[in-house]
């Protein structure tokens, strides 16, 4: 009776052992190569092992005869076994929790319809952005960049297409910055840009470029009728940067806004730095 329990904890160890294979492939599936798979692969490694001593140790003890003592051997490696199935199963469901995890946090700061940053995100990323400019006296641009007459590509191809072309312009706007700049819908059809680090000039030539790159493309949408069209469009942008005076993320904001309104005011498809606005009006007062 004794060396059946013995050989059943055993076997069952064997068995669990196995088993916990299973979510280990699971895991080592999810994981991108690197050293974490490699030490997954480690682990799988040493799950056979054990399972090839607990065999050798069942059939060296096959036909011995035995006692109660002789049942801890047995009854630690069967516990050993539900050690490792319960870490394994347990990494697995920490691991998906996690990507659970990600993708709400991915959901939570990202706008569905264009890809890029929401506002929630803008509003946390210039609070954050304004207080190391002001800490470190960094350079900071912001840069409000709004489609011209966009009314009236979705009054004359539908508002599908309408999400079709800002969605183009989520990438276009992403392919054109830098990794360290953050692009977010700030509402409707205008975008916003933090350029860290960057200087009022420096943010006049990256929003140049970037009405430039605009106007060039040409996006490619199917009406309702199935039929492809070429859509170009135009973008006017309005840029303001951090100074003495503007230290506030809210007034970087209001300055980019009205460069923006300007850049509307004198015609569209054009970029409007806040700090010129002044010098222009006291041009034409001369
Ligand atoms: P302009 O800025 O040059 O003065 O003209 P506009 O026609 O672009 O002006 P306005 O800002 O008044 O219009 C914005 C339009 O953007 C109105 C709205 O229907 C459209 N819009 C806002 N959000 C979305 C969206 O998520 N999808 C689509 N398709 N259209 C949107
Ligand atoms: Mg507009
Ligand atoms: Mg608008």
């Amino acid at each position: 009776m004794l060396n059946i329990l013995a050989k059943g904890l055993v076997i069952v160890g064997v068995c669990i052992l196995g088993f916990a294979l299973i979510p280990v492939r699971q895991l080592i599936a999810q994981l991108p190569p690197g050293s974490m798979r490699r030490r997954w692969y480690v682990l799988t490694a040493l799950i056979f092992l054990f399972i090839v001593g607990y065999l050798g140790f069942a059939v060296t003890f096959w036909s011995q005869q035995t006692t109660w003592p002789d049942i801890v051997v047995p009854s630690i490696f069967f516990l050993g076994a539900g050690f490792v199935w319960l870490t394994v199963t347990l990494s697995l469901q920490t691991a998906a929790d996690l990507g659970r995890l990600l993708l709400l946090e991915h959901e939570n700061i990202t706008d569905p319809v264009v890809g890029i940053f929401n506002r929630r995100y803008l509003n946390r990323r210039l609070d954050e952005e304004s207080a190391r400019a002001r800490r470190y006296n960094l350079p900071l641009a912001v840069l409000l960049i709004d489609i011209d007459r966009f009314k009236l590509i979705n009054d004359t191809y539908g508002h599908q297409v309408g999400d079709v072309v800002l969605n183009n312009l989520g990438d276009l706007l992403l392919q054109a910055i830098r990794p360290s700049d953050i692009a977010a819908r700030y509402g409707g059809e205008e975008m916003f840009i933090i350029a860290p680090n960057t200087t009022s000039d420096s943010a006049g030539v990256l929003a140049e470029r970037i009405r430039q790159h605009i106007e060039a493309h040409r996006f490619i949408v199917m009406e309702e009728s199935d039929k492809t069209q070429e859509i170009s469009i135009t973008v006017s942008i309005g840029v303001a940067s951090r100074s003495q005076k503007t230290t506030d993320s809210r007034l970087l904001i209001n300055n980019a806004d009205e460069a923006l309104y300007c850049a509307k005011r004198e015609g569209r498809n054009r970029v409007v730095t806040y700090s010129d606005i002044g010098r222009k009006f006291a041009s034409k007062v001369k």
